[in-house]
């Protein structure tokens, strides 16, 4: 395969779109096969065009998307308050770098900051970088305020615990595939078990600086820890002078029926990394966010980022936080996730052993005697587009706009893959 000889002057002259929109499945294959790394192993479908909780392929085949791009497209494709945010942006200044003021970060960090009970904020792009920043906060917090000694810092972390891809991140993960052939790693971190308040407690030393947690392991599988927990966890660390730092890059902007899951149990948090859905479905937006008291120990140069804190992001994401608080998203997630997995609850299939999770964060356990592979082909060619979590958990996680019209038949879909898979 090689380009066209007129492949750039295209570009600028036809535009990149119309040539992508003459690109068949195969081809694009073709293209991942052999230019793009082999890092995720994707559904057959090639998507070319979005709209609120729907997608379609190259040949005009509908679907509904219900990865929603791993939560974060909360506000559905192509959110028309967002997309209007962004084009009106575009006519003043992108990307300014963090070497200057610029007021629509300064807006962007009042409201973000407001909107999570906090109160300072350090801009980034992924949530990767969220929680990395988290992580540099807490220690340096640590050798600073509580005088732990030099090097000496712990964090503890979870049993089955997603926060990201990076190699310090990667490092502490319990799933072998994610650091196998990836060491060697950051010390520093120590693993316990998930919704265990004692295996905490018995962790905690004089080093320990925070422990970093998900309120529900999302990537995991959708596990929800036992009642009491996340308050648990909350008392603990404050007994013990230890930062709780929770990950909400998932759970966060209403996915869960509320703001933030950690309301739950008004287990408030001292950092907090969020993402995915901040960048209104359109651009990575992340940010840690945090007490004062700890978000101050950050001084000129020890932290940053080109990207983090632009005025396009801030822009976008200003407007994403006003359709969730305006558009009611946190009612109607819990709504639609009610029932959705009442309606899920109800299928006439024993090979369906369990349907947990909160707001529109659902997962749905299939048995042994499921054929994933197929029944995730099933999904497809019935219109429903979802994968696998760990453990045979399939993920639905659509737009939390999805209208109670749109969840009935896509459980009626689900049905119908269920029936041709079994
Ligand atoms: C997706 C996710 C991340 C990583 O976000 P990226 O933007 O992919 O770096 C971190 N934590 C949780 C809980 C996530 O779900």
């Amino acid at each position: 395969m090689s380009l066209p000889n007129d492949f750039w002057r295209s570009v600028l002259k036809r535009g990149f779109r119309s040539m992508a929109e003459e690109e068949s499945l195969n081809d694009v294959k073709k293209q991942f096969q052999q230019y793009s790394t082999h890092n995720y192993k994707p559904l057959p479908v090639n998507l070319i065009k979005g709209d609120g909780v729907y997608v379609w392929d190259e040949e005009g085949n509908e679907y509904l998307d219900f990865i929603g791009t791993y939560s974060a497209t909360a506000h559905g494709h192509l959110n028309p308050a967002v997309v209007k945010a962004l084009k009106d942006q575009l006519d003043s200044v992108a990307v300014v770098s963090r070497a200057f003021y610029n007021a629509e970060v300064g807006l962007f960090c009042q409201a973000l900051a407001e909107y999570c009970e906090l109160d300072m904020v350090c801009p980034m792009n992924s949530g990767a970088e969220a929680n990395e920043t988290c992580i540099k906060l807490a220690r340096k917090w640590g050798y600073t305020v509580k005088e732990v000694p030099d090097n000496q810092a712990e964090i503890l972390v979870f049993q089955d615990n997603f926060h990201g891809r990076t190699t310090t991140i990667v490092g502490f993960s319990t799933e072998e595939a994610y650091k196998h052939n990836f060491g060697p790693f950051t010390p520093g971190f120590k693993v316990v078990p998930f919704g265990d308040i004692e295996a905490v407690k018995a962790a905690i030393t004089p080093n320990t600086v925070a422990v970093l947690g998900e309120p529900i392991q999302a990537e995991g599988g959708i596990i929800i820890p036992p009642k009491g927990f996340l308050a648990d966890l909350r008392r603990v660390c404050t007994e013990n002078n230890v930062l709780l730092i929770w990950d909400e890059v998932q759970t966060g902007f209403c996915r869960t029926g509320k703001r933030f899951a950690w309301q739950y149990e008004d287990a408030k948090p001292d950092l907090l990394a969020v993402g995915k859905p901040l960048g209104g479905g359109l651009l990575p937006v992340s940010a840690a966010v945090g007490r004062k008291e700890i978000m101050e120990v950050f001084q000129p140069g020890d932290h940053g980022s080109t990207f983090g804190g632009n005025p396009l992001a801030a822009a976008v994401a200003i407007t994403a936080l006003a359709v969730m608080e305006e558009e009611h998203y946190a009612e109607q997630s819990t709504a639609m996730g009610n029932l959705m997995r009442s309606l899920l609850s109800n299928l006439p299939y024993s090979q369906i052993v369990d349907v947990r999770g909160k707001g529109l964060l659902i997962g749905f356990e299939v048995d042994e005697t499921v054929d994933t592979v197929k029944l995730s082909a099933n999904l497809t060619k019935n219109g429903i587009l979802t994968k696998e979590t760990r453990n045979r958990t399939f993920r639905l996680t659509p737009p939390l706009t999805i209208p109670e019209g749109i969840v009935r038949e896509a459980v009626g879909r689900i049905d119908a893959a269920f029936a041709a898979t079994i």
